[in-house]
């Protein structure tokens, strides 16, 4: 999809709810809307009969020549306060009623957007709308996917890669540096997130950053991590054991490995996330490890790792084909051990593609 489609998409999706301009000042959605990348924008899509889908890019003197190579035949506003310029610019164009992302908006930014337009109109201007153009960018684009899909691959290449450098004896923050060094040289712009190496007891965190302890002769290591790629981030999850297991592991993992299998096979355009997230929770139920199971079962990545839609118990909203997800259930007993397997899976009509197809079965290293 072009960018103009997207912006006309966001436009409508405004006008419908009344509005006359979306001021977008999310990064993600920026870059979305327009292409531009820089750490400081605003920008004001009008929605309005005549200029729909017209953008002005609001953003500081350090990136006036990235915005001519990124935002190319995008109006430029370059100016010290983006919000203020971008605020001011709507007042003097007219526009009446403004819709702007709220959860992404601090109390003092809504203040400078108040007092940047004239008060005459500053009562009924800002309407919040939430995430009105995040909520879009949940329907990935061919285009989209096919970055998604090389950050999938990356990622998947790291895990393959390590599984031959790990050792007892090793620590867990050697273990990310060596996948993080792995995905810079491969072009990796950055890590989605800080690389999750989690082992022995450790396992047991949900979310165990790569600390100094020790790979264990024996024990779990669970491997949680992604790369950012042309934007777009990957999402995977891979569980090894060091040694042989220790009774009940085998079975644990067993269960984990089921329940992600059933939540990859219950992915389908149409399907509701919430029963995307029964279908993985109920076999550890039946294995008596549901309260082990401590979080949802998954959520939308793209250009940012965490998006919609969350795939959570009694969640009503229906899959929709090119929205990107992750299956990702697991258990953490404390001071014995966790396990949890993780794939990003493509939502199509015909079911869930695995865009991180690394091997699942058991491994012991
Ligand atoms: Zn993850
Ligand atoms: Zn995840």
């Amino acid at each position: 999809m072009s960018l103009k489609r997207r912006r006309k998409q966001a436009a409508d999706r405004a006008k419908t709810a009344g509005l006359d301009a979306l001021l977008v000042t999310h990064l993600p959605d920026v870059r979305w809307l327009c292409g531009f990348t820089g750490s400081n924008a605003a920008l004001v899509l009008l929605c309005g009969a005549g200029a729909r889908g017209r953008v002005v890019l609001f953003t500081d003197r350090r990136y006036t020549t990235q915005t001519k190579a990124e935002a190319a035949g995008t109006q430029v506003v370059i100016a010290p306060q983006v919000v203020k310029a971008a605020c001011e610019w709507m007042a003097a164009a007219r526009v009446k009623r403004c819709g702007f992302d709220d959860g992404n908006t601090s109390v003092a930014a809504l203040q400078q957007m108040r007092a940047a337009v004239p008060s005459a109109v500053r009562r009924k201007m800002f309407e919040p709308v939430g995430s009105l153009v995040a909520g879009l960018r949940w329907v990935k684009d061919a285009d989209e996917i096919a970055k998604m899909r090389a950050a999938a691959a990356l990622g998947c290449r790291l895990f393959d890669g390590i599984l031959y450098t790990m050792q007892a004896g090793m620590t867990e923050v050697a273990v990310a540096a060596e996948m993080e060094y792995a995905a810079r040289i491969a072009g990796a712009e950055a890590m989605s997130f800080p690389t999750i190496v989690a082992s022995g007891e450790r396992s047991a965190l949900p979310h165990g950053q790569a600390s100094r302890a020790k790979l264990p002769k024996r024990g779990f290591v669970t491997l949680d991590f992604g790369v950012v790629l042309d934007g777009y981030c990957s999402d995977m999850t891979r569980t090894v054991h060091m040694g042989p297991a220790r009774p009940g592991e085998r079975d644990a993992y067993d269960a984990v490995l089921e329940a992600q299998e059933a939540g990859v096979a219950a992915v389908r355009a149409g399907v509701a996330a919430g029963d995307v997230d029964e279908a993985a929770r109920s076999v550890l139920r039946k294995a008596g490890l549901a309260d082990w199971f401590t979080h949802s079962t998954g959520h939308g990545v793209g250009l940012e790792i965490h998006e919609g839609p969350r795939l959570a118990a009694k969640q009503t909203q229906a899959l929709k084909a090119g929205m990107v997800v992750t299956i990702e259930p697991g258990i953490y007993m404390p001071g014995r051990f966790g396990v949890r397997i993780e794939d990003t899976v493509l939502v199509t009509a015909k079911g869930g593609e695995i865009l991180t197809p690394s091997t699942k079965a058991w491994i012991e290293l």
